[in-house]
């Protein structure tokens, strides 16, 4: 049996492999919206069926693509495929704007009508394979996955986080010494500071800027982020007018839907429901006029309301950012340059900025303890920008492990 690592290659972004051995599986086919080299390569063979592990446009962007010629069966967690269809709605919009069509609005469609939704820990046969999904945390409705295909047992962690937070259930273990381990590697030079810190600072800073007549913006993702930060700004202040701009809000109103795979939902319920929606642009100015607290998207300020909102606040207000930004991204760019760009022209933004890292992934620790509870025969480090450090780090540590290239098929 084959793997081949078609994107997330020592990189991250457009995510997909490609398991050929009784059957033909892929796994995740996503985008790496803000690069040149943007699209997964091809697969040796066209699948049979394509396992999503979460909800994200590095997992889902390029799923559409697939269906412009084939119909394999799609298999994902029930968020997976609601989130999944509306972020990948946006992605069209975002691809158009550059003048890209890999697919059309009918293989969207296509695409939903063969995907067969897999809650966790429940067996499914892929043709003469069998999957199952496990928790993953890291967003509602994430998923690891566990296939026995072509004599082996694979497991892919897609994004993880072991600890749970406001709004996601910790990352449970699939069972252990799986031939191979395909992992992500985002975080693993660092560990992530103690919530219970981040949360109070996030209060102090909260507290400093609208204490001064400020308005705090939050750049958000639009799943996950976006109802965890409504948790940690209500937990903060009962009061303040927090305001969801952008997709953030469709998230929002459909995580009822989801209610078992959100962690403290009641709460989040009811502090979703103490927030006010951003519906039209020139609903915008209203937003600005008092102190307030701004959810909006784009998580990396790649355009969407968070980038407009932060061009127009004055030196009382503050950014605060939560997540991880892709090197080049404007979230990038002001977080290490200090400028983001606009219509092609560098703008140092009036409202100053900081980073909280309030990070979804796995930390440094909570990657090698994956590593020990699974024990695999095999590791394969993808996800990463160090992907090739981590691996020689694990090697270090007794294990079997490689961070392959870009296009790489390895024998199994
Ligand atoms: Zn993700
Ligand atoms: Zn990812």
């Amino acid at each position: 049996m084959e793997i081949s690592f078609l994107g997330a290659a020592q990189e991250v972004g457009r995510s997909c492999m490609h398991l050929s051995g009784s059957d033909q599986i892929m796994l995740d086919c996503g985008l790496k919206i803000h690069a040149s080299e943007n699209f997964p390569m091809d697969p040796p063979r066209r699948p049979d069926f394509v396992v999503v592990s979460h909800a994200h446009l590095d997992h889902t962007g390029f799923l559409p693509a697939l269906y412009r010629h084939d119909r394999p069966e799609l298999i994902c967690t029930p968020p997976t495929l609601a989130m999944g269809e509306l972020i990948i709605a946006d992605s069209m919009k975002i691809m158009a704007h550059r003048g890209e069509f890999p697919y059309r609005a009918q293989h969207v469609k296509r695409m939903l009508s063969a995907a067969t939704k897999l809650s966790y820990r429940k067996w499914y046969e892929l043709g003469d394979s069998t999957l199952s999904f496990y928790q993953a945390g890291h967003i509602p409705g994430a998923a690891m996955a566990e296939i026995n295909t072509g004599g082996k047992r694979i497991l892919y962690s897609g994004d993880f986080k072991l600890e749970g937070t406001h709004t996601t259930f910790p990352s449970e273990f699939a069972p252990k010494n799986p031939d191979v381990l395909i992992m992500e590697s985002t975080y693993s030079d660092r560990d992530h500071p103690p919530r219970k810190e981040l949360e109070r600072e996030f209060k102090e800073r909260l507290d400093k800027i609208l204490g001064e007549g400020g308005t705090v913006l939050l750049p958000a993702f639009a799943i996950g982020r976006t109802q965890e930060l409504v948790r940690i700004v209500r937990t903060a202040n009962r009061d303040v007018d927090i305001w969801i701009d952008g997709m953030g809000w469709k998230v929002s109103e459909m995580v009822s839907h989801f209610s078992s795979y959100m962690n403290e939902f009641k709460k989040l319920r009811a502090d979703l429901d103490s927030c006010k929606p951003v519906l039209h642009k020139k609903d915008r100015d209203k937003v600005l006029k008092k102190p307030c607290v701004i959810i909006a998207t784009a998580g990396m300020l790649q355009g969407g309301p968070a980038l407009s909102y932060l061009l127009r606040l004055g030196p009382e207000s503050h950014a605060i950012f939560t997540g991880y930004c892709v090197p080049e991204t404007n979230g990038y760019n002001l977080i290490n340059k200090g400028f983001v760009e606009y219509d092609g022209v560098q703008i140092k933004p009036k409202a100053s900025h900081s980073y909280l890292d309030f990070s979804a992934h796995a930390g440094r620790s909570e990657l090698f303890e994956l590593a020990k509870e699974m024990s695999p025969q095999k590791i394969f480090c993808v996800h990463g920008d160090r992907c090739v450090d981590f691996a020689e780090e694990l090697k270090v540590e007794g294990y079997d492990a490689h961070a392959p290239a870009l296009g790489e098929t390895v024998k199994i």
